[in-house]
C-alpha cells in the first residue's frame, strides 16, 4: 500500500519522501479509518488527504474555510495534473454547473467546498449521488469554541457521519490543545479515529519578547539584524499597518501594507510582491497569512499582542519554513492588554465565549512574562513535553532577572484602593510618585497616606509592575471605566502578605531598586519619616481590621 502512496508522492507531487506522520496518516485513511491530524502550519497536512483521495475510488471532499486557500490549492493541483475543483460563492452559476457536471461524470478527484455549502440541501443531495473517497475537514479547530477561530458552520459537520456512512473522515488542524482535540473528535463525531500529533517545536525559530518602551525604535533596532530579508510585521489595526509601512518605507525598507480593507487588487499585488521579490516586508493585520507559503520568511514581528497563544504560534509559524534560522520578535505593553480586553468586553459575543477568550489572552500574557526558557511553556501549552530548555530564545540567551516585588505590589494596590479604584495607571502612578498634578490636587489625593510612597521607582517601573499585576490577576483594568484600575479577589492575599510576587526586571529598571525581600520598604529618604509614622498608624488600624499595613478594607468581599 505504502509503495503506491510513495509512488504517487513522487509522480504527482514531485517529492522524494514523506514528512513526519504523513505516511502513517495516509495508510490509516486508505485503510478506511477516521483520523485526527495535528500538524504545525506548513507541516504538510494537505498531502495527508490528497493522496488518499487519489488512491481510493471516488471523489475526495475537502471542507475548507477560506476561499482564497481553496483557489490556491486547486490551482496547484491542476498544475500537478490532478482533477480538482471547488464550489464557493466566488463562482458564477456557469462555473458551478461545470464543476457539478465534472463531479457527476466521475471526473473529479478532489472537490473543495466551504462549510456553509454543506448545510445546503441541494449540495448534500448532489454529493450523495457520487461515491466519495474521503472527507477532509481542514482547519478543524474552527469547530471549537476553545480554538481561536470558531465558526458556527463547522458545528453541523458532525452530520457528515450519517450523511456519508462508510467514508473515512479526517479532521486536520495546526493548533489544538488537548482540550480542543477532544472537542474536535466529539463535535465532528469521528469514529475511533487514528490520532496523529506531530511535534510542534520549530527549533530554528528564535523567540524574543520585549516590554514595549518605544516600539518604533525597538523595531528598527531589531530590523538591523534583518537587512535585505523578507518578513512580516503584524499590527492590530488597519490604520497602523499603513502608517507603519509608510514609516518603514521612509527608513529604507521595502515595506507594504496588507489588510482586509485594501482593494483586492492592491492586496493581491502586495502579496505577489512579497512572494516573488526579495526582502519585502509585509506590514499586516491578521488578515494576512493563512495559506501563505513562502519558505524564506526570516522574521515575524508583532508590534501588538496577538489575542492568544494559538494565534501567536500560527502567526510566528510563518517564519523559517525552510528550516533556516528565523526570528519571532514581539513587543507588548500595558496598553495592548487594556485594549485587547476592551475589544473583547465590547464585542457582542456571549459571556461564555468571552470568558474563554479572556483565559486564552491571559495564557499568552502569562507567557510573555515568563522568566525562563520561552519555548518550553509554549510547547507545553500545545501539549508537548520538551525535556530541556531550548537555548535559543531570549529567556535562555539573556536570562531575565527578577526582583522581589511584594512590597511594590502592595504599595501599588494600596494606591489603587485608596484613590477609590476610579483612576487609570497614569494617575495612580502620579500619586505614588508624590506628584502634585492638577488632577491629584483636585481630588485631594495629596492628603492620602499613599501619596508619595512610591517615589523610589520611576513611572516605567510602575507601569511594568501594573502590567505584571494585571497579567497575574492581581489587578484589573476596567474597560467600561476607561481603564480604571480595580482590585481583584486575588489582590487581598497579596495585600495581606499571604502570597509574594517576583517581577521580571524590565530593561530600564533603575539600579536604585532593592532586590531582596528582607530589605524592608525601599523608599526615598525624604519620605522615610513620614512613612514610619504612617506605618505605625496603619498597623494599628490594620490590626483592628484584619488587613495589612497599607490598606484599610471596608469591603470584606475583596
Ligand atoms: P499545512 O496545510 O500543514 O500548513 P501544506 O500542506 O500547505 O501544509 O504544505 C506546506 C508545504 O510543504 C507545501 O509547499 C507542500 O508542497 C510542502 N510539502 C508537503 N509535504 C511535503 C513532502 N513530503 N516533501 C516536501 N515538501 C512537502
Ligand atoms: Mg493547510
Amino acid at each position: 500500500m505504502s509503495s503506491t502512496a510513495q509512488e504517487t508522492l513522487r509522480r504527482v507531487f514531485g517529492y522524494d519522501a514523506f514528512r513526519g506522520a504523513q505516511e502513517a496518516v495516509i495508510e490509516s485513511v486508505i485503510a478506511g479509518r477516521d483520523a485526527l491530524v495535528i500538524m504545525p502550519t506548513g507541516g504538510g497536512k494537505s498531502l495527508c488527504y490528497q493522496i488518499p483521495a487519489l488512491l481510493r475510488a471516488g471523489a475526495g471532499l475537502v471542507v475548507s474555510p477560506l476561499i482564497a486557500l481553496m483557489q490556491d490549492q486547486v490551482a496547484a493541483l491542476h498544475e500537478a495534473g490532478v482533477e480538482a475543483g471547488f464550489l464557493n460563492s466566488s463562482q458564477t452559476d456557469e462555473e458551478q454547473r461545470d464543476v457539478v457536471r465534472q463531479l457527476r461524470d466521475g471526473k473529479l478527484q478532489l472537490l473543495y467546498v466551504a462549510p456553509e455549502r454543506l448545510a445546503n440541501g441541494s449540495t448534500r443531495a448532489l454529493l450523495r449521488e457520487v461515491p466519495l473517497s474521503v472527507i477532509a475537514i481542514d482547519e478543524a479547530h474552527c469547530v471549537s469554541q476553545w480554538g481561536h477561530d470558531f465558526r458556527q458552520e463547522y458545528l453541523q459537520l458532525g452530520e457528515l457521519k450519517t450523511l456519508f456512512p462508510g467514508v473515512p473522515r479526517m479532521a486536520l488542524t495546526a493548533t489544538a490543545t488537548r482540550l480542543t482535540r477532544n472537542e474536535i473528535v466529539e463535535r465532528l463525531a469521528l469514529d475511533d479515529p487514528g490520532i496523529f500529533v506531530s511535534p510542534f517545536d520549530r527549533p530554528n525559530i528564535s523567540y524574543l519578547v520585549q516590554p514595549k518602551t518605544d516600539a518604533k525604535r525597538q523595531l528598527l533596532k531589531f530590523l538591523q539584524g534583518h537587512r535585505k530579508e523578507a518578513g512580516i510585521v503584524y499590527c492590530l489595526s488597519r490604520k497602523k499597518t499603513e502608517s507603519t509601512a509608510d514609516w518603514l518605507f521612509a527608513q529604507g525598507y521595502n515595506a507594504l501594507p496588507y489588510h482586509a480593507g485594501l482593494a483586492s487588487h492592491v492586496r493581491s499585488e502586495h502579496q505577489r510582491r512579497f512572494l516573488n521579490e526579495d526582502a519585502v516586508i509585509i506590514v499586516a493585520t491578521i488578515a494576512f497569512g493563512m495559506g501563505i507559503d513562502k519558505p524564506d520568511v526570516r522574521f515575524v514581528a508583532h508590534l501588538d499582542l496577538p489575542k492568544s497563544m494559538e494565534s501567536y504560534y500560527q502567526e510566528t509559524g510563518r517564519a523559517g519554513r525552510d528550516g533556516e534560522p528565523a526570528d519571532a520578535w514581539m513587543v507588548y505593553g500595558l496598553q495592548d492588554v487594556v485594549r485587547l480586553r476592551q475589544m473583547l468586553d465590547d464585542s457582542d459575543a456571549n459571556e461564555e465565549f468571552k470568558r474563554h477568550e479572556r483565559q486564552k489572552l491571559d495564557a499568552l500574557l502569562g507567557w510573555c512574562e515568563v522568566t525562563g526558557c520561552r519555548r518550553r511553556p509554549l510547547l507545553e501549552y500545545f501539549g508537548d513535553q520538551p525535556e530541556n530548555d531550548c537555548g535559543n530564545c531570549d529567556g535562555c540567551l539573556t536570562p531575565v532577572r527578577t526582583w522581589e516585588g511584594t512590597e511594590a505590589a502592595q504599595k501599588l494596590l494600596s494606591a489603587v484602593y485608596r484613590t477609590g479604584q476610579r483612576f487609570g495607571a497614569a494617575h495612580v502612578i502620579d500619586v505614588l510618585a508624590g506628584k502634585t498634578t492638577d488632577k491629584v490636587r483636585q481630588h485631594g489625593h495629596t492628603e492620602l497616606s499613599v501619596f508619595g510612597i512610591g517615589s523610589e521607582f520611576d513611572a516605567t517601573v510602575w507601569r511594568s509592575v501594573i502590567r505584571q499585576l494585571i497579567v497575574r490577576g492581581y489587578l484589573r483594568s476596567d474597560a467600561e471605566r476607561f481603564g480604571a484600575l480595580v482590585l481583584t479577589e486575588q489582590s487581598r492575599g497579596l495585600l495581606r502578605g499571604e502570597v509574594t510576587v517576583q517581577f521580571r526586571e524590565d530593561p530600564k529598571r533603575p539600579a536604585t531598586v532593592r532586590t531582596s525581600a528582607s530589605s524592608g520598604p525601599a523608599i526615598a529618604p525624604q519620605h522615610a519619616g513620614m512613612w514610619d509614622a504612617l506605618r505605625s498608624c496603619r498597623q494599628k488600624l490594620a490590626s483592628e481590621h484584619d488587613v495589612p499595613p497599607y490598606v484599610i478594607f471596608h469591603d470584606k468581599t475583596l
